[in-house]
């Protein structure tokens, strides 16, 4: 049986020292065996507290990959509220850029600012700066690469969707971590979206094969 633990994702960073080039990392996988990371994007959004809650219920910790403005205004008091009671209760804030667009489409300048509006909002909400970003929809090009790396961010992708993106049902999505952890991985990058009625808002434990085990190694948040 597989015990998934929510990775650090400074593990991967570690095991990727910078190079000496203006490119950001790109972390597609995690490194150490037996761990899992769980990963929500594109809030905040009014499942967040649920997603924390069941987190904390078993013991994980997720990292949330939010924007500026999606579905809502960061800076709205109920969003800034949520995102910083997910970070006081230890879980991971990171960045997926302010307005959620195709990066790759953007002028270098454009890019810098889906990167740096994200970030001062988070460090305004929580005090920490992130330190991983994950682009939307998993795209990135050498502009992108290169903002990031003056940003000093680590680019996120992931190495398996649960779907709920594509409307997967929570039976779907709990068939799919299932199958997955039936076949053993060494380990998961695992994207979920907390904007969804996903897995995590409708359980109070993870089936068994989920058991989630970790403390939370903090990253690299400065004040
Ligand atoms: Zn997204």
């Amino acid at each position: 049986m597989l015990a998934i633990t929510v990775i650090a994702l400074a593990v991967a960073v570690a095991a990727h020292p910078p190079l000496q080039r203006a490119v950001a990392n790109v972390v597609t996988s995690c490194v150490q065996p037996n761990m899992a990371a769980l990963t929500f994007d594109d809030g905040p959004y009014m499942y967040m507290d649920q997603i924390v809650d069941t987190l904390d219920a078993n013991n994980a910790k997720g990292t949330f990959f939010i924007n500026g403005m999606n579905f809502d205004c960061i800076y709205n008091d109920d969003e800034a509220a949520r995102v910083q009671r997910t970070f006081s209760k230890g879980h991971q804030i990171a960045s997926h850029t302010w307005s959620h667009a195709h990066l790759s489409t953007l002028s270098q300048g454009q890019v810098t600012s889906e990167f740096t509006k994200t970030q001062t909002a988070i460090k305004k909400i929580t005090g920490a700066t992130p330190s991983f970003t994950r682009p939307p929809y998993g795209e990135y090009n050498d502009i992108v690469q290169q903002v990031a790396s003056e940003q000093e961010q680590t680019l996120v992708i992931w190495d398996f969707d649960s779907g709920d993106s594509d409307g997967a049902t929570v039976d779907a999505m709990k068939s799919a971590y299932d199958t997955l952890a039936a076949s053993h991985p060494s380990n998961i990058l695992a994207l979920n979206h907390e904007t969804r009625r996903t897995l995590f808002t409708r359980v109070s434990r993870f089936p068994p094969r989920l058991t989630l085990c970790s403390s939370f190694p903090f990253l690299e948040e400065t004040v």
